[in-house]
């Protein structure tokens, strides 16, 4: 992303003709988030391989190699003092991982050997194996159409599981087997030295409003690595810059992304299946409103307390036209539905969050390494729309690379190039090119691209083949439609607003902390109106005595921010605030 974009009197009013990618971010990617060189020696600290990233894909990294090298004294040795560094951003991991998620198991078998589906339930991070499932089409506010699963989502045999449990059971693994753990650090800046990654800046702390040092003042401090791992998930900070810096998107089509909205609720009676709808009410479903989505319904057990909870919640692409998308609003409106308020009826929220996903599949996977770094999990694009799947793809990413990174440190290397390779010809690979082209005809709208979906998924990818070419999110036109019409009005016990879903996502960023959301602050109401309803925490605000039509002031309530990501694929950018801000999630 470039500095400055186009002038706010461009386009003036003109419902329906504005793209938010006319308005970039004030952001220069390569200079502010690549620093040259590193810092003297004294002033630094060495590891031996640093992982961005404490989430499923860069945990499962430092597992990996934490066993390759328990069983190698001499490579580790070699390593230094601190052979595996994971930098995590939040207070703990897991607190920034959120997923639906029903997760095929086999990756997570393959790291932990040892370990039964039956002792993850009771570590507190899987909550069943799925028995049953339903999918269904949901013409209105009232009734349901049940169709057989399509293929890619079968999910008899796999297991519910939360990926912030999961990512806290993986960062124990991870210290008992030697790995130094950094939570509320974020990666602010890659180190790039002749060429190639050396390692990351981790950001300052305690600096007010504008930049300045406040009395707890903490710089950040240069992280060296002879290799470094980019698992920072679905939009990575650093992980843009090295995009940017090393030309990874070359030849590629641009990655594009889905946000979700989810909740965990404690339940009166247990549900015996996983439930997904697709498409359908209450989303609009023609070309014109460009709203494509679903939702899901997962039981989980709690082995623990014995409760029944389940797992709710909706996705919605983010190439749609109507500024009025809400994917907050569109969970509050689905839960009015019978199939859903039967489920929670008696029962009470206990969990909210939200986050985005990357959905460009194969053709938008930038390249997987650079000279001294790979790129694993949702950061490197790894991700299964059709199926809606990313959990075992990021284990079994984070796995490949660490065996990569070892074999390469083992023999005195510093190149990780085979790591691509070894993903391509991996099931990751084997998967993701079946389903090539399933994302893009649902550019063309539901109604015309839904058959041709099918078509590819029945055929593998091979029926209509070739490359199918994919649109940015932030390059197509938004006007100010009628969507947002039809949003309940929170009553507080099924239905919710922002603020009070942000509340109980135990969000803590102080309120004199610099602002990390970069978005232009004077532009046409139909950009201001996407960033309003779209943003989940209620960051963005329009004055009340704005104009209706023309340029409207933004005003950012940035320490809302539950870095859910979005607001980088609709024409802003993300940037990571100091470590320890955001969302504290525990179950999501
Ligand atoms: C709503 C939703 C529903 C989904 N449902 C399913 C499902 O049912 N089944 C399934 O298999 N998959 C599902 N997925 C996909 C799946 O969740 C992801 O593919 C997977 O969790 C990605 O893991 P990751 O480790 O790559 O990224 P993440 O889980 O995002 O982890 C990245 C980590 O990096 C940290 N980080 C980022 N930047 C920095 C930085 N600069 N400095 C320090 N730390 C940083 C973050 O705080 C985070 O902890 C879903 C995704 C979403 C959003
Ligand atoms: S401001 Fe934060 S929570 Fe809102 S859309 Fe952007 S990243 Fe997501």
């Amino acid at each position: 992303m470039s500095s400055h974009g186009g002038s706010p009197s461009r386009a003036q009013a003109s419902n329906g003709k504005v793209a938010p990618a006319a308005f970039p971010p004030p952001v220069d990617s390569r200079k502010e988030f690549i620093k040259r060189g590193l810092d003297p020696e004294d002033e630094l600290i060495e590891v031996g391989v640093a992982i961005v990233g404490g989430g499923t894909a860069g945990l499962a990294c430092a597992n990996r190699l934490l066993q390759l090298l328990g069983d190698d004294p001499e490579t580790m040795e070699r390593l230094g003092e601190v052979p595996v560094a994971v930098i995590e951003k939040a207070k703990t991991c897991g607190g920034h991982n959120l997923s639906g998620a029903v997760m095929r198991p086999e990756p997570l078998q393959e790291l932990f050997p040892e370990m039964t589906r039956q002792q993850w339930r009771e570590e507190g991070f899987a909550f069943g194996e799925v028995k049953k499932e339903s999918v269904y089409i949901l013409p209105n506010g009232k009734t349901k159409l049940r169709i057989p699963p399509p293929p890619p989502q079968h999910n008899r045999g796999n297991e519910v599981v939360s990926v912030s449990a999961m990512a806290r059971f993986q960062q124990r693994q991870a210290e008992e087997g030697g790995a130094y753990i950094l939570t509320e650090t974020a990666a602010t800046q890659l180190i790039v030295e002749d060429g190639r990654v050396v390692g990351v800046r981790s950001g300052d702390k305690g600096r007010g409003k504008d930049g300045e040092p406040l009395g707890n003042f903490e710089p950040g401090t240069d992280i060296k690595a002879r290799a470094t791992v980019l698992a920072e998930g679905c939009w990575g900070h650093v992980t843009g810059a090295a995009i940017k810096e090393f030309d990874l998107a070359a030849g590629r089509e641009p990655q594009v992304w889905e946000l979700g909205v989810k909740e965990v609720w404690k339940v009166a009676r247990p549900l015996d299946r996983v439930i997904h709808t697709l498409a359908g009410w209450p989303l609009k479903i023609s070309a014109k409103y460009g709203q494509i989505g679903g939702s899901w319904i997962y039981p989980m057990k709690d082995e623990k307390t014995g409760e029944d909870l389940v797992s709710i919640g909706f996705i919605v692409d983010l190439e749609y036209a109507d500024a009025t998308t809400s994917p907050h609003d569109l969970l509050q409106q689905i839960k009015t539905h019978p199939l859903f308020r039967g489920v929670l009826d008696g029962g009470e929220r206990v969990a909210w969050g939200a986050k985005a996903l990357p959905a460009g599949g194969y053709w938008a996977m930038p390249k997987l390494s650079m000279p001294g770094a790979v790129l694993v999990g949702d950061a490197a694009g790894i991700m299964n729309l059709a199926s809606l799947k990313g959990v075992h793809y990021a284990i079994k990413s984070g796995m490949l690379a660490a065996e990569s990174i070892y074999a390469a440190l083992k023999r005195g290397e510093s190149s990780f190039e085979d790591y691509e390779q070894v993903v391509e010809e991996s099931f990751i690979g084997k998967d993701l090119w079946e389903q090539r082209n399933t994302r893009q005809p649902f550019q063309k709208g539901l109604l015309k691209g839904g058959p041709l979906v099918n078509l590819m998924i029945a055929t593998k990818g091979r029926f209509p083949g070739g490359r199918w070419s994919l649109e940015r999110d932030d390059a197509k036109p938004v006007f100010i439609g009628n969507t947002r019409d039809r949003y309940p009005k929170p009553d507080g016990k099924y239905t919710f607003d922002k603020l009070s879903s942000v509340f109980i996502s135990g969000n803590a960023t102080r309120d004199d902390a610099p602002n990390h959301i970069r978005v232009q602050k004077h532009v046409p109401r139909e950009i201001a109106e996407t960033w309003r309803w779209m943003c989940p925490a209620g960051v963005y605000e329009i004055p009340e005595d704005a104009p209706e039509h023309g340029v409207v002031d933004v005003i950012v309530n940035y320490t809302n921010c539950v870095q859910c990501g979005a607001i980088t694929a609709k024409g802003g950018r993300l940037t990571v605030p100091e470590g320890g801000d955001g969302p504290l999630y525990q179950i999501t």
